[in-house]
């Protein structure tokens, strides 16, 4: 059994069911990233495992033991809110120390603990502080240290950078995959923010509308989305989506036909489904297109707007009737909006879809 085990999980609101049951494994040390749309169930799943909300249906076990009945407190696990919760009148010591000492922790022993968590948060210094008197950085620093004297058997984080800003982001994401190594800690984290997702995951966790769309490696889910929906939602900026018919079949691929006349050919295995003249959608990602450059096969498109960022630059075109397409080019490419420039597609790097969305094998 894996060291976190869902089956079958279901969570009804009344009459509405959110999650429609969920199963999913989480190994020991694993990292663990629930992403997805907003309203799409990842806080509510993440509250049923820590036992802030009664599941409707199905088990869960951390450990080998089964946990779905238990109070949140006695299931050996802590939770770091987006808001922090931080109490207003306690020094940074004593937040971190309460639980503790709620549990009858010795004196000694709390102190180590809060003491060795403030130096892997490098908090040490601000040990009797109060909240007023940190950053935004600091009282989620404090708020993790809350949860890693503890020691808890699974760490929970819901959303816990989305109120630091941009720049903090990304040093806090830095600084969790770290704690995540230096703690050899079994973590699972909900966040919206597919990059999030990509940058600190061993295994992403895609959810929508209450229900698992797909389960994997970051890069395994950017190469291999299982369809539509995640295509979409891993890679930034998203994959764009043509709609074309199969025009040919061959040992090596699928050629397809878009709007006015262009072909495009896709590496893959089409199945028993793939007949000629059936719809199609064709998911191109932005970086793998190359403006004035040949591919296998070639789209023509005009330039509606160019956006520089520096080292980038994005060409957002309009390339058949009715679809637009967004290309991520070198930041020096010599092009203005109006020109009428040719695309190149490599076969390889071209990926099909069903007319249901699921993805044709590659
Ligand atoms: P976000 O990224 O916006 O936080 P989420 O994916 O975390 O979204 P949840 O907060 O889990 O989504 O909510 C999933 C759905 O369940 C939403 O439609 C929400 O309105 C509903 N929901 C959540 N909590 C309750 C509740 N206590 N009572 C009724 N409906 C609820």
């Amino acid at each position: 059994m894996a060291y976190v085990q869902i089956q079958s999980l279901v969570k009804a609101f009344g009459e509405t069911e959110i999650i429609h049951g969920v199963d999913l494994e989480i190994e020991k040390q694993e990292f663990t990233v629930f992403v997805g749309p907003s309203g799409c169930g990842k806080t509510t799943l993440l509250r049923l495992i820590a036992g802030l909300e009664e599941v409707s249906a199905g088990t869960i076990h951390i450990g080998g033991e089964r946990v779905d009945h238990l109070p949140p407190a006695e299931r050996g696990l802590a939770m770091v809110f987006q808001n922090y919760a931080l109490y207003p009148h306690m020094s940074v010591f004593e937040d971190m120390a309460f639980g503790l000492r709620i549990s009858r922790v010795d004196k000694a022993q709390i102190r180590r603990r809060v003491q060795e968590a403030a130096e892997i948060l490098q908090i040490t210094e601000l040990l009797e502080r109060k909240p007023r008197a940190l950053s935004g950085g600091q009282r989620q620093r404090v708020a993790i240290g809350r949860a890693i004297v503890r020691q808890p058997k699974v760490f929970l984080f819901d959303e816990p950078l989305s109120n630091l800003d941009a720049k903090l982001r990304v040093q806090m994401r830095v600084e969790l995959i770290r704690l995540h190594q230096a703690l050899k800690a079994t973590m699972i984290y909900v966040t919206h923010d597919q990059v999030e997702a990509m940058t600190m995951a061993d295994k992403i966790v895609v959810l929508n509308k209450g229900h698992v769309e797909q389960v994997g490696r970051p890069l395994d889910l950017y190469h291999h989305p299982r369809n539509l929906f995640v295509a979409g939602f891993i890679g930034s900026p998203s994959m764009n989506f043509l709609p074309g018919q199969i025009a040919g079949l061959s040992e090596t691929g699928v050629e397809v036909a878009l709007g006015g006349g262009q072909k495009t050919l896709v590496r893959c295995k089409p199945d028993a489904r793939a007949a000629k003249g059936a719809a199609v959608t064709l998911g191109l990602r932005p970086e793998d297109l190359k403006p004035n450059a040949p591919g296998d096969s070639t789209l023509a498109g005009k330039v509606r707007m160019v956006e520089r960022l520096g080292g980038d630059t994005y060409l957002y075109l309009s390339a058949l009737e009715g679809a637009d397409i967004t290309v991520h080019a070198p930041g020096d490419i010599v092009v203005s909006a109006g020109d009428q420039i040719p695309i190149g597609v490599s076969a390889a790097k071209a990926y099909l879809f069903h007319e249901s969305g699921e993805a044709f094998a590659r």
